[in-house]
């Protein structure tokens, strides 16, 4: 039986521990940090497995090591396992018993389905060289900090050093079965920018004894539309909206003070410090040369989730190997919806692929969205989501040996 046949194998002999493990982590959902339930049952099966466990990185995160027979380098796989303060409204016999917090981000599965790869990768450990860092985070619902930074701060990625990061995504809009990737940007950053406009007040009969932060206020979003149109190559993408502005006191009044609020959603790191940098110099730029001020500030959210050309390459394969060329989804429009996965994938080389889970037969726009309160995903994706971060991180490993045994 080759490699790909056994961790297929694998996969299905132990779906039914896989679906368990995601039904019990459904029923009990944690926000944010507070997924203490989850992060045990997570390291007591890992240590249960043999591996070498450790509990409360960055916080709630675990981390599981599993050593191969030889020295080589490691590569990580990464779950999140937080849900959302959303009311559950499905009727599964396993819906959440917490009230008002629900898994509609399919972290549950992401979870289970690391749970299942570590299961496998541990049964062909003895003839793997290096090793596999199972990584389980979590606050990843929880921009603009997330869980990553705090995990990768306590030294996930050292010791020993991870040389590729993993990690999927359960995606309704793909059947069961296939499977996205895509090399370069997949999800996007999403950032939002606050400005505060300074003039002096004055009677508005006299605008000459004042400075006018509606005007300047007025100029200033007009000319901010300039950043992406004329900034900005054609062919990238960038959109920068105001969704709301709010100043002065009466009618007759010249307003001292106009706050203007907005967005920032990019797909290109390069981009975004452009435009981040453009909006600081014009909103200067402009306020002053009106004779008010302006205070930009910038809050970051996630990175760019940029998937690096040979992982995201060696995981096409990973997944035709497995699941033949109908399992591969060629991904040709990045998301932008924002992933902390970013912070991992700033770091090492990375890919971030989307799992189907939507049953085949339905269609997209009868099944219900991540984030609503009636999503399900099929779980039929559980075990082949498993199998696949196994054959990647397997894959990975074997061909920087040179790929002797694929
Ligand atoms: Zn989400
Ligand atoms: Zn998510």
């Amino acid at each position: 039986m080759s490699v790909t046949e056994q961790i297929l194998d694998l996969s299905v002999k132990t779906a039914n521990l896989i679906r368990d493990d995601r039904r019990a982590v459904h029923r009990r959902p944690g926000v944010g940090m507070q997924v203490q339930e989850t992060a045990s049952l997570v390291a007591d099966s890992l240590e249960r497995m043999g591996l070498d466990v450790t509990r409360n990185v960055g916080g709630a995160g675990v981390v599981a090591l599993l050593r191969g027979a030889a020295d080589g380098p490691f590569v990580g796989l990464r779950a999140d396992m937080d849900a959302l303060e959303i009311q559950e409204q499905t009727d599964l016999p396993y819906r959440s018993e917490i009230d008002g917090v629900m898994h509609a981000c399919g972290h549950d599965a992401h979870t289970a389905m690391l749970l299942g790869a570590a299961r496998i990768l541990s049964r062909l450990g003895d003839r793997l060289s290096g090793g596999v860092k199972f990584v389980f985070q979590p606050a990843e619902e929880c921009a603009p900090t997330g869980g990553a930074p705090a995990m990768i701060a306590d030294g996930v990625l050292e010791d020993p050093p991870v040389e590729a990061m993993v990690a999927l995504h359960v995606w309704p809009d793909l059947p069961t079965g296939k499977v996205g990737v895509k090399a370069g940007p997949i999800m996007g950053a999403s950032d939002r920018v606050n400005l505060v406009i300074r003039g002096r007040s004055a009677h508005g009969s006299s605008p000459e004894k004042g400075v006018d932060a509606v005007v300047m206020a007025a100029q200033l979003i007009t000319a901010l539309q300039t950043v992406v149109s004329r900034g900005v190559s054609p062919l990238d993408s960038a959109v920068l909206t105001f969704g709301t502005i709010n100043g002065g006191y009466r009618y007759n009044v010249l307003a001292d003070q106009v706050r203007i609020d907005g967005t920032l959603r990019t797909l290109d790191p390069q981009v975004r410090d452009l435009v981040v940098e453009r909006i600081k110099s014009l909103s200067i730029g402009v306020s002053r040369g009106m004779g008010g001020d302006v205070e930009v500030h910038y809050e970051m959210g996630y990175p760019v989730t940029v998937n690096h050309p040979g992982i995201a390459s060696v995981a096409r394969d990973s997944v035709v190997d497995l699941l033949g060329e109908e399992g591969l989804w060629e991904v040709d429009r990045p998301s932008l919806g924002g992933e902390d996965f970013s912070f991992f994938a700033s770091k090492v080389p990375s890919a971030f692929l989307w799992l189907g889970c939507r049953p085949p037969g339905i269609p997209p726009e009868d099944f219900p969205p991540l984030h609503n309160p009636r999503f399900n995903l099929d779980e039929d994706c559980l075990p082949l989501g498993a199998a696949v971060l196994a054959k990647i991180a397997w894959d990975l490993l074997d061909c920087r040996r040179g790929g002797v045994s694929r």
